[in-house]
């Protein structure tokens, strides 16, 4: 199949892969995480050590809070006729290991082990193909307009965890999708507090 022909092809939802490299533990299930395996997923080449945190944000239509568009999306059954805006990017296949909704709802889409597909062209101090070795959040938000309590206090918290199972990743590798993609990429924007979620990560921390 051509590149075009894939690009038209319909939004088919499947089964995420299984067997072979699909080996996936309870651990790679964050615990109070709503589970929506994306079909947008693969192995990460075989060594690689998770060691760097993307933070982005995504909204569906852009600006617009509180519908199920982002998970359709993650899941290759975004409706392109529902909105204008849709048109033009429910062929891409794309994915986020978690979500999290303005109400501090944590959804996930991608096994923590396993190449969720969120980064792009990337470049992270000289490495290139961030999702090979990272980890991707998505906040539902926009650059410009405040992101929620509960996101920050349930994004600290996930932090911490997955910070558990992967301590390479240290307070320099949590970045933002404009710090690996600048030019190309603005999110999580202006709106999103770096003092504020650090300082929640030092009190979880500390305490
Ligand atoms: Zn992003």
């Amino acid at each position: 199949m051509s590149r075009a022909d894939r690009d038209r092809a319909p939004a088919v939802a499947h089964a995420p892969p299984n067997g072979d490299d699909a080996v996936v533990a309870d651990r790679d299930w964050l615990s109070g995480a709503d589970r929506l395996p994306s079909p947008n997923q693969d192995a990460r080449p075989a060594g690689m050590e998770v060691d760097l945190l993307v933070i982005h944000n995504i909204s569906l239509p852009p600006g617009q809070f509180g519908d199920r568009w982002i998970e359709d999306l993650f899941l290759n059954r975004l409706d392109p006729s529902a909105h204008r805006y849709f048109a033009a990017i429910a062929g891409l296949r794309v994915s986020a290991h978690l979500l999290i909704r303005r109400a501090g709802e944590l959804i996930q889409f991608v096994p923590l082990s396993r190449r969720a597909w969120h980064a792009g062209q990337s470049c992270f101090a000289g490495r290139t193909a961030c999702n090979d070795f990272s980890i991707g959040i998505e906040l539902e938000g926009a650059d410009q307009i405040p992101f929620t309590a509960e996101q920050y206090r349930c994004l600290a918290r996930v932090t911490q965890q997955i910070r558990s199972q992967y301590p390479a990743i240290e307070s320099g590798r949590i970045v933002g999708h404009s710090d690996i993609a600048p030019g190309r990429k603005t999110d999580p924007g202006p709106a999103f507090d770096w003092v504020h979620y650090r300082a929640l990560l030092t009190a979880l921390q500390t305490g």
